[in-house]
């Protein structure tokens, strides 16, 4: 089975591993340091801190940028669960508009259409590694007077008009365990503004400034150096982990453009995508629907995803959630039934995603069923 994911630590991050353990500070320390460093070096952002994971990345940042209970957030209802959870994590309501069904990302007219005056922040979310729009995004949080937040899980080195990500206001990345860069799990929140950076790290670290002065009610939501020293020797290797994972999805772009049904995701001209995932769409052409096509991948060998099968708020846990509010998303609606991601990490070889390919082509086949 060619595998959506792979996760392979390597000798260096090993020995790093090694020497948090015998140094006796398992704990914050001298290797989170150098994670934040690096996270500063990957993004340009002027501060970078690290917490216990993404969700704790984007809750935190809410948390430090002054955002509570009677704030909106704009966000997109195609993404991760833990983007919606830690909006209302932080007691604010959720004011999900639609996307794009170009690059799956927030549409910037959607979001133009529900934001008001009780919109605190403008949070889009980097799906599969591709940057949403942001300059008229950028621009209609400044008309309103709120803040940006980049939820930048999926886009370790994503750039948008020549700029990294994490660098449009307050961004939260994780680092989990299959993200193109991992700590098996870890979060940061990188920025340019002082003030916020300030109130991350002291609430963090139960609201303490010196030891044992509090000066706010805080939270441990420290990283480990373990975990950091995992991330560390990955920073090196981000540009060519993203590289290759752009050389695969050239490759399916091309092999995969003229198959009846299908929809290969879009590139743009100014925006570095950084392939999380590469994420086809199964039209009403094709002879099988979504389910259907993932299921005759497994037949021969290949494990596709699903992200995401429904809106994040299509649950029952969310329905009628009195801290969300759902418009107009019928195009995301539509992409969700669409959706299928099939393997593009780094660690795929070149025959591998031959067979990948070969074996979407073949299960596309009229009578393709095994
Ligand atoms: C992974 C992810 C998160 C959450 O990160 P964790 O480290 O798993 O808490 C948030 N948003 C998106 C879009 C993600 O893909």
């Amino acid at each position: 089975m060619i595998p959506i994911t792979k996760v392979v630590v390597d000798p260096a991050a090993e020995a790093l591993v090694l020497e948090v353990l015998r140094s006796g500070m398992l704990a914050q320390g001298p290797m989170v340091e150098r994670f934040e460093s690096c996270c500063r070096e990957m993004t340009g952002a002027r501060h970078a801190v690290a917490v216990t994971n993404g969700t704790v990345a984007l809750s935190a940042a809410l948390e430090a940028m002054g955002v509570g209970p009677g704030d909106e957030v704009v966000t997109t209802p195609f993404t991760f669960v833990a983007t919606l959870n830690a909006i209302l994590g932080v007691g604010a309501t959720v004011r999900f508009a639609d996307i794009r069904p170009d690059d799956f990302c927030l549409d910037p007219d959607a979001a133009a259409g529900v934001v008001s005056e009780r919109t605190a922040v403008v949070l889009p979310v980097h799906l599969y590694g591709l940057p949403a729009d942001m300059a008229p995004l950028s621009s209609l949080a400044a008309e309103h007077g709120a803040l940006v937040l980049e939820d930048a899980a999926q886009a370790h080195g994503a750039t948008y008009r020549g700029r990294p990500v994490g660098t449009f206001g307050v961004a939260a990345f994780s680092f989990y365990a299959t993200k193109n860069l991992t700590a098996g799990e870890g979060g940061v929140v990188t920025t340019d503004d002082d003030d916020v950076a300030d109130r991350l790290r002291v609430l963090r670290n139960q609201g303490m400034r010196a030891r044992y002065e509090y000066v706010v009610a805080g939270h441990n939501q420290r990283l480990t150096d373990l975990a950091a020293a995992v991330a560390l020797p990955q920073f090196d290797r981000l540009a060519d982990v993203n590289r290759r994972r752009s050389e695969h999805a050239d490759y399916y772009r091309t092999r995969l453009a003229d198959v009846e049904g299908l929809v290969v995701p879009q590139v743009f001209d100014d925006r570095g995508h950084v392939w999380h995932q590469f994420t086809l769409r199964v039209t009403s052409d094709a002879p099988v629907d979504r389910d259907e096509l993932v299921r005759r991948l497994a037949e021969r060998d290949v494990q596709a995803g699903v992200y995401y099968p429904r809106l994040v708020h299509d649950y029952d846990c969310y329905r009628s959630h009195p801290l969300i509010e759902v418009g107009w998303t019928e195009v995301a609606r539509q992409i969700a039934a669409e959706v299928v991601s099939i393997p593009v990490h780094q660690h795929l070889s070149e025959h591998d995603r031959e067979r990948v390919a070969d074996a979407v082509v073949d299960a596309l086949q009229p009578t393709g069923g095994r």
